[in-house]
């Protein structure tokens, strides 16, 4: 019985194949023959999707290493907390408000102060104001300072490379310092930044740093509030207006 459907004669399938073709013109879904002999040729789309899904998975391309980041910064004082932040701020003995340039991190005397980031020991000194300190260099004219100091330690000079945690000073009072604590700075160039924005970050590159947010200063004054008032220092009035805000004039403050 199959055989014998199968055995249609070659005229009628000629008749056939012609009557298709002219049906499909008149509909016009095909532009005559050779619109069909392209669709003969050419394989429907979906064999060839079927084809792609059959082939073996092209390997994944190897995403290469990111780059370490350029800039990477560390507490100084890990697990230790700001107590006195970056801005304006008045001390009780003083007329006016002050930048501070810095901020403050209270710590036993003898803690180990860390190298907030890779960099070479830019100077080591005394100052009337910062005490002890050590200064280091980082890329990109970025600078760190460590005040009021119990002592640099041992191998920490002008020049001296070291890495980002490496011990480089020891915390004390020294300086005007009201009990003992970090006094601690990062600047790009002379440009005081709020070390805030960088304590604990790291940044792809020099661009990525937070450079003018960071240097932005509030109008806010803070009074600070101290435990003791430094040796020698007699308290002056504190210089306000009818509304209650500090008549701050913005001056270097150190400390
Ligand atoms: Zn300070």
């Amino acid at each position: 019985m199959l055989s014998r459907s199968l055995a249609v004669p070659a005229q009628q399938l000629r008749v056939a194949f012609l009557a298709a073709l002219g049906m499909a013109a008149t509909v016009g879904a095909l532009d005559g023959v050779s619109a069909l002999g392209a669709w003969i040729v050419e394989p429907p789309a979906a064999v060839t999707t079927h084809q792609e899904a059959a082939a073996p998975p092209a390997p994944e391309l190897e995403a290469p290493e990111p780059p370490p980041p350029a800039f990477v910064f560390d507490a100084p004082l890990p697990g230790r907390v700001i107590d006195s932040p970056f801005g304006l701020r008045q001390l009780p003995w003083e007329e006016n408000g002050r930048l501070h340039q810095g901020v403050d991190i209270a710590a036993p005397a003898g803690a180990s102060v860390k190298v907030s980031a890779d960099g070479v020991i830019k100077r080591t000194g005394v100052s009337p104001t910062y005490g002890r300190f050590v200064e280091v260099m980082h890329k990109e004219g970025m600078t760190t300072l460590y005040a009021h100091l119990k002592a640099p330690a041992r191998g920490v000079k002008k020049g001296a490379y070291v890495r980002r945690g490496t011990t480089v000073a020891f915390v004390g009072n020294s300086g005007r310092s009201t009990g003992s604590h970090l006094h601690f700075e990062i600047r790009k160039g002379d440009k005081p930044l709020n070390p805030a924005f960088f304590i604990g970050r790291s940044f792809a590159e020099a661009e990525d740093m937070p450079i003018r947010a960071a240097g932005r200063v509030s109008k806010k004054v803070r009074l600070a509030v101290v435990s003791k008032w430094p040796d020698g220092v007699k308290g002056a009035p504190v210089a306000r207006t009818k509304s209650g805000r500090v008549r701050a004039r913005i001056a270097v403050s150190e400390g």
